[in-house]
């Protein structure tokens, strides 16, 4: 559960840590703006996948199934600096195909999370196959970090690609070649 007095607090401290008057005119609504930010860039960690992904309808054909330009936003679990860009989720279904807006909801539960964009590829692919239960999946992720973009080593438009790969998409090049190409890339 989410603290929103703790935030505040935190806030504060950081304030007066970088040397600001938290008591300014601009200032003294920033600890309550920022805590209710927080409850809903940290709303993931009350979800799980498995409602979105329990919205299933059957299929006959066991056709690639691609998902792409999921804008997302998330937050680098290690400069609490937000990281965002695209998510492109593909699967091969099993019989059944979940609604197209499930996959973005699905990508939404582990954005809104403090997060390692290497572990969110993987726990979205996780997700899939638990609760979806396709032949395979195959999640890409390409998003730009603040914490390198707007400090330190400072390379504005850089991005980030991670991947991966489950079930019948692993070591299968064919399949992830046609993935790439749906993606027009
Ligand atoms: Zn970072």
């Amino acid at each position: 559960m989410i603290d929103q007095e703790k935030i505040k607090e935190a806030v504060r401290l950081l304030l007066e840590g970088i040397g600001e008057d938290p008591t300014r005119a601009g200032l003294i609504d920033t600890p309550d703006r920022v805590a209710r930010m927080w409850t809903e860039l940290a709303a993931g960690y009350e979800q799980t996948a498995k409602e979105p992904l329990s919205r299933i309808f059957p299929v006959e054909s066991g056709e690639m199934v691609l998902e792409k330009d999921i804008t997302f936003y998330s937050t680098c679990e290690h400069h609490l600096m937000p990281f965002y860009g695209k998510a492109h989720v593909a699967y091969v279904p099993d019989g059944k195909v979940v609604g197209l807006s499930k996959l973005a909801r699905t990508v939404e539960v582990f954005a809104r999370r403090l997060q390692i964009q290497e572990q969110m590829t993987g726990q979205i692919a996780d997700a899939m196959m638990e609760f979806l239960k396709p032949k395979g999946v195959m999640v890409v992720l390409e998003a730009e970090h603040m914490c390198m973009t707007a400090r330190g080593i400072k390379k504005p438009g850089s991005k980030t690609v991670t991947i991966c790969t489950r079930g019948v998409f692993q070591d299968n090049e064919a399949l992830q070649t046609r993935f790439f190409q749906m993606l027009g890339k």
